[in-house]
C-alpha cells in the first residue's frame, strides 16, 4: 500500500470510530431521557442495536461488547413482561457508565503504571511556540495529554488525524485574526462542535470577542495563562453528565403493597428495596443509601410516625425525605403525621404517575441540598465531617469483603509563605488547583475530601498502603512541577503526606490519627515527601 493510501485509511478508520462514539452518545443521551419522562424500552433497544452494529463493523470491540451487555439486560426486561427491576436497572447503569467512560475515562484499577492512562489531547495553539510547549507540559501534569502547534498547516493536519478534546486558541496564533478564522474554519464540517477556548494576551475589544463566539468560542481568557484554570474550564465542557438512579427505600409490613410500589418505581428507572421488618430500618439505611424513604402508617410492631423519628434522631438521615403511604384519609391525622418527621403523605389508592413524580422531585431536592451540605464550597471536595463518614462506610464494607483501606492526609508545605508573599486569592488558587489535580489523577471510587485549610484527605477503598504510596508519590512529583504564573517570580508549591492502611483493631478515629502522625512524620523529615504510618 503506498504512503498516500495508507494515510487515507487510517482517517476512513478514525471516521468510523467517531460513528461509533456518536452512537454511543446517543444510547446514553435515551437512557438518560427514560429516566427522566416515561420508560419505553423499544427506542434504547434500537439505538443500542445500532450502536452494535456500527461497533462490529468498525471493529470496536469494547463498544461492541457493551452493547451485547446491554442488550441482553434489556431482552432480560423483556422476559419479565417488559418490566424492568432494581437489579435491571443497577446493571444498566453500570454498563450506561463504562459506555460513556469507554475510550474516554481512566479504569477503575491502579495498574502497574500507577498514573491512569491520559485521555484524548487538548491541542494549542499559541504565537509563542515556547509558552504553548510550557502549557503542554503543566496540562500533561495534571493528567491531561495536550500537544502545541508551530503553524496553521501542522494543526490542520493534526486536526485530520484525531480531533481532540478540546481546542485553546490564540486569537492571533499565525497571524494577526488568524486563529479566530482557523478554528472556525476546521470546526466547519464537524456534526459536532468540539470546545473550543480563545485566549488573547492583551484585554480585547468588542468585534474581537463577538467574533470568538461566533467562531464557536465558549471562553475568552486574556492575561497570564494557568494550566489549572483552564482545565476547570475543559472538565466542565466536556463533562458528559451522569445520572445516577434514584433510590428508594420502601417500608411496609405488607408485601402486596411494597412490590405493587416498587414496580411502579422500577418503571421509572428509580431503584428500591423493600424491607418488611422495621426493627431492622437503621441497619438497611446504612447499607442501602436511598435518596427517599416511603413509610408505611401502620405497622404491627411501630407506628410510621415513631419510626420517623427514630431515623431523625440520626444526624445522617436528618434529610432524607421520608413519604408516608397510607390509606388514612383523615386530615387530622395526616397533619399530625408530617409533623413528626415526614415530607408528604399520599393516601392509597394513588396514581402511578403521581407517585412517581411525588418521589423524583423531592429526591431530586434532597439530592442537591445534600451535595451542598456535604461539599466544600471553594474546591467542590467533600467537607471533613463528609470524608470522615465516607471513611466510615469504606471501612464497613472492606470488612465485610476483606479488602484493604488505605487513608492518607495531604498538607502543602510551608503554605503560610504562599499567602504572605502572593496574597490570599494566589493562596486560594494553588489550593483549587491541588483539589482538581487531585480529582483528574485519583479514580473516580477514591473519595477526596479538604479536611481544613490547605488539608486533604483521601479514602482509598480496595489499596494497601504501599500502592497508595506509589500513587501518592507520582502526584507529589508532578504537583510540584506545575508553575503558577506571578511575578517576581512562578510559584510552585509541593505537599507532604501521610499514609494509614485500615487493620482490624483500628476504626476510623484511630485510622485519622495515624495518617497524621504520618504526615507529621513526613513535615519533620524535610517536607515534600509520602510516608507510611509505623507503630
Ligand atoms: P507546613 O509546611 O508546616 O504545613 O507549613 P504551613 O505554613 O503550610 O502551615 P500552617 O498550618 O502554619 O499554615 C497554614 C496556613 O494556611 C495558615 C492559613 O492562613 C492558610 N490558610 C488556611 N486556609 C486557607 C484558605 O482557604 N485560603 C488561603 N489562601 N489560605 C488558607
Ligand atoms: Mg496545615
Ligand atoms: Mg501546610
Amino acid at each position: 500500500m503506498s504512503e498516500q493510501e495508507d494515510l487515507s485509511s487510517d482517517r476512513l478508520k478514525h471516521h468510523f470510530a467517531q460513528r461509533v462514539i456518536h452512537q454511543a452518545r446517543q444510547v446514553l443521551e435515551v437512557w438518560q431521557r427514560l429516566q427522566e419522562r416515561e420508560w419505553n424500552d423499544t427506542e434504547l433497544a434500537e439505538a443500542n442495536l445500532r450502536l452494535l452494529r456500527y461497533a462490529e463493523r468498525f471493529g470496536q470491540d469494547e463498544h461492541a461488547q457493551l452493547a451485547r451487555s446491554i442488550g441482553q439486560c434489556l431482552e432480560a426486561s423483556g422476559a419479565n413482561k417488559g418490566r424492568l427491576n432494581s437489579a435491571l436497572i443497577t446493571e444498566l447503569n453500570q454498563l450506561m457508565q463504562r459506555l460513556s467512560r469507554t475510550g474516554l475515562r481512566h479504569g477503575d484499577q491502579y495498574e502497574q503504571t500507577f498514573l491512569p492512562p491520559l485521555r484524548k489531547p487538548v491541542y494549542v495553539g499559541l504565537q509563542d511556540r515556547e509558552r504553548a510547549e510550557r502549557l503542554a507540559q503543566q496540562l500533561e501534569f495534571f493528567g491531561l495529554s495536550a500537544q502545541s502547534f508551530a503553524t496553521a498547516n501542522a494543526f490542520r493536519a493534526a486536526m485530520r488525524e484525531r480531533h481532540p478534546a478540546a481546542i485553546l486558541m490564540e486569537v492571533d496564533f499565525a497571524g494577526i485574526g488568524k486563529g479566530l478564522e482557523l478554528a472556525n474554519e476546521v470546526q466547519q464540517d464537524l456534526e459536532q462542535k468540539l470546545p473550543l477556548l480563545f485566549y488573547s494576551e492583551e484585554e480585547t475589544d468588542t468585534p474581537t470577542r463577538l467574533a470568538a463566539v461566533r467562531a464557536g468560542g465558549q471562553e475568552f481568557f486574556t492575561g497570564s495563562l494557568d494550566a489549572s484554570t483552564l482545565l476547570e474550564r475543559i472538565e466542565v465542557l466536556t463533562h458528559v453528565s451522569q445520572y445516577e438512579p434514584f433510590r428508594v427505600l420502601i417500608i411496609d409490613d405488607s408485601r402486596a403493597q411494597a412490590t405493587h410500589t416498587e414496580r411502579v418505581l422500577n418503571s421509572a428507572g428509580i431503584i428500591t428495596q423493600t424491607l418488611t421488618d422495621p426493627i431492622k430500618t437503621m441497619s438497611v439505611l446504612a447499607e442501602f443509601q436511598p435518596d427517599l424513604i416511603i413509610l408505611d402508617m401502620y405497622m404491627p410492631e411501630c407506628s410510621g410516625t415513631e419510626l420517623a423519628q427514630v431515623i431523625r434522631h440520626n444526624d445522617r438521615y436528618v434529610s432524607v425525605p421520608i413519604i408516608y403511604l397510607s390509606a388514612e384519609d383523615d386530615l387530622d391525622k395526616q397533619l399530625d403525621a408530617m409533623s413528626e418527621g415526614g415530607d408528604d403523605f399520599l393516601t392509597k389508592p394513588i396514581k402511578p404517575r403521581h407517585l412517581i413524580a411525588t418521589v423524583r422531585n423531592r429526591a431530586e431536592r434532597a439530592r442537591n441540598l445534600k451535595s451542598r451540605m456535604v461539599r466544600d464550597s471553594l474546591t467542590g471536595l467533600y467537607n471533613h465531617t463528609h470524608i470522615l463518614q465516607l471513611l466510615d462506610d469504606t471501612r464497613t464494607r472492606a470488612r465485610r469483603d476483606n479488602l484493604p483501606v488505605t487513608f492518607a492526609m495531604l498538607d502543602i508545605d510551608h503554605f503560610k509563605k504562599v499567602n504572605d508573599v502572593y496574597g490570599h486569592p494566589m493562596g486560594d488558587r494553588v489550593i483549587k488547583s491541588l483539589a482538581l489535580f487531585l480529582k483528574q489523577r485519583l479514580r473516580k471510587t477514591d473519595h477526596i475530601g479538604r479536611y481544613g485549610g490547605e488539608e486533604f484527605a483521601v479514602v482509598l477503598p480496595n489499596t494497601d498502603a504501599a500502592t497508595a504510596a506509589k500513587v501518592l508519590d507520582g502526584i507529589r512529583q508532578r504537583f510540584a512541577e506545575i508553575h503558577y504564573p506571578a511575578s517576581p517570580q512562578d510559584l510552585s508549591c509541593t505537599f507532604s503526606c501521610g499514609i494509614a492502611q485500615l487493620l482490624d483493631d483500628v476504626d476510623s478515629n484511630e485510622l485519622s490519627k495515624r495518617a497524621d502522625q504520618a504526615l507529621y512524620v513526613a513535615k519533620h523529615g524535610g517536607r515534600n515527601r509520602v510516608d507510611i504510618f509505623e507503630s
